[in-house]
């Protein structure tokens, strides 16, 4: 069943009560055939809220969680690392559907973004249960049980950072994403996990295993050697 939010308290209030929910924002996850989502029965539909548009006020510049990943590619307002990430998904239609707080949210192991947004030691404005709050992103993408909604992310203006990826072709999914931004790295190692710290060890942490990106000690290899 879809159920349309008209607010963002009501499509959270929506999520705890519906077992088995989970927000519709580009849909490009959701629609899709085989997604690890096609077992979700309940869909609560975000996609006409008004959180898409990036800003600059204070020194911050805030990023709406349904920002397609091709205006957060376009925008000048946004380091350019994070734009850069941005451009990791190869396919001009994927980008126009798929939504920032869509990619992040998934937590996927070859996150076109994960990495340069932990790096980038962003903040993830939430519309929780209780209320807004403001979490780091590392905190938000190590509870994997979280229902908030993502309302916006916020990154320093200027921030500076570098962004690599490692895939077979642009379009195949990348076998290890890293990400350096101020001494904060991040690294994603598909199938296998997403880790951050202030080392560009960090990797390190991650229990990388083969599959069908390569074998782990070539992702452990490419891993050592990204920055
Ligand atoms: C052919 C193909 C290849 C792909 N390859 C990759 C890839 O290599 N790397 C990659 O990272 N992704 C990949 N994807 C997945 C996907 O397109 C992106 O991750 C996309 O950014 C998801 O955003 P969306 O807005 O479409 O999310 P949706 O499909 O609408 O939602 C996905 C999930 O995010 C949650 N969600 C959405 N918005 C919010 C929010 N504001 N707050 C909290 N939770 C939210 C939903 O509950 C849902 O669980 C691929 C998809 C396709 C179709």
């Amino acid at each position: 069943m879809i159920h349309i939010a008209r607010t963002a308290e009501e499509a959270v209030a929506l999520r705890h009560s519906l077992e088995g929910s989970a927000y519709l924002a580009g849909g490009t996850e959701m629609m899709r055939l085989g997604s690890s989502l096609s077992g979700v029965r309940e869909i609560i539909d975000v996609s006409s809220l008004p959180l898409s548009g990036i800003s600059n006020a204070g020194g911050k510049v805030r990023i709406g969680a349904l920002t397609t990943l091709q205006d957060v590619k376009e925008s000048l307002l946004v380091p350019a690392f994070i734009r850069e990430a941005a451009s990791f998904c190869a396919s001009l239609q994927l980008r126009n559907a798929a939504t920032i707080g869509g990619n992040f949210a998934l937590r996927r192991s070859d996150s076109y973004l994960a990495a340069a947004l932990l790096a980038g030691e962003c903040s993830v404005e939430l519309m929780c249960s209780e209320g807004v709050k403001v979490k780091s992103a590392d905190e938000f993408f190590r509870k994997t049980e979280c229902r908030a909604l993502i309302l916006s992310f916020l990154v320093d203006e200027g921030r500076e950072g570098r962004v690599r990826r490692i895939g077979r072709t642009s379009h195949s999914h990348a076998a290890v994403i890293g990400a350096e931004s101020m001494g904060c790295h991040a690294f994603s190692i598909s199938g296998s996990g997403t880790a951050c710290g202030h080392s560009r060890d960090a990797w390190k942490g991650i229990d990388i295993r083969d599959d069908l990106t390569g074998s782990a000690e070539y992702k452990r290899y490419l891993a050592s050697v990204l920055f």
